[in-house]
């Protein structure tokens, strides 16, 4: 689909600030796909579609889940966790998008998951480091996604689930299995 249409589409449903999260996410993917050789038409599509469904009440998210068939156990987790998967379904639907490493990259872009493919390497990592983003350690993964994705991917992980358990809260089983996941693979390296 256009850039330009999607564009359009997402400014519908997202606040400004989201929007402007949204076009910062995908110059930040674009960055990365050209760094990494890959054409950037669907890391534009996926970068502008990732956050689709983010501004939705909880209700509206929970409905979908349901409408959907998505995971029950997703209701289990914080509802941060919801817009990811429900975006997914969403764009499949009304925007046809069949592709589905873009798919996979607007489900998992929240909690990473075992074997993402570069675009969703990309999509995640970019969500991560966007140029507004100030958390402890955000430029340490900037460097790295410069160097190596599943380091920088490892990296945020890392920094994620330490923040969840510091707040006390639960971690998504994919987020877990996809640090261990990178974290023997960088081993075997
Ligand atoms: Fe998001
Ligand atoms: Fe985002």
């Amino acid at each position: 689909m256009e850039v330009i249409n999607l564009l359009e589409a997402v400014k519908e449903v997202l606040s400004e600030k989201r929007y402007q999260h949204t076009i910062r996410v995908m110059e930040t993917a674009v960055e990365l796909a050209h760094h990494y050789d890959i054409g950037d038409q669907e890391v534009k599509e996926a970068a502008l579609l990732h956050d689709y469904a983010k501004c939705f009440s909880t209700d509206e998210l929970q409905a979908y889940i349901n409408q959907f068939h998505l995971p029950e156990e997703l209701l289990s987790f914080h509802h941060e966790l919801w817009h990811g998967p429900v975006a997914a379904e969403i764009v499949h639907e009304k925007f046809s998008i069949k592709n589905p490493d873009i798919l996979n990259a607007i489900r998992y872009h929240t909690t990473g998951r075992v074997g993402m493919s570069l675009l969703e390497y990309i999509i995640f990592v970019a969500d991560y480091i966007e140029p507004a983003r100030s958390f402890p350690g955000v430029e340490e993964v900037r460097l790295m996604a410069k160097v190596n994705l599943e380091n920088a991917a490892r990296k945020a992980l890392q920094n994620t689930i330490i923040y969840l358990m510091n707040q006390d809260m639960t971690v998504h089983p994919d987020s877990y299995m996809a640090y261990n996941f990178l974290t023997v693979k960088t081993k075997e390296r």
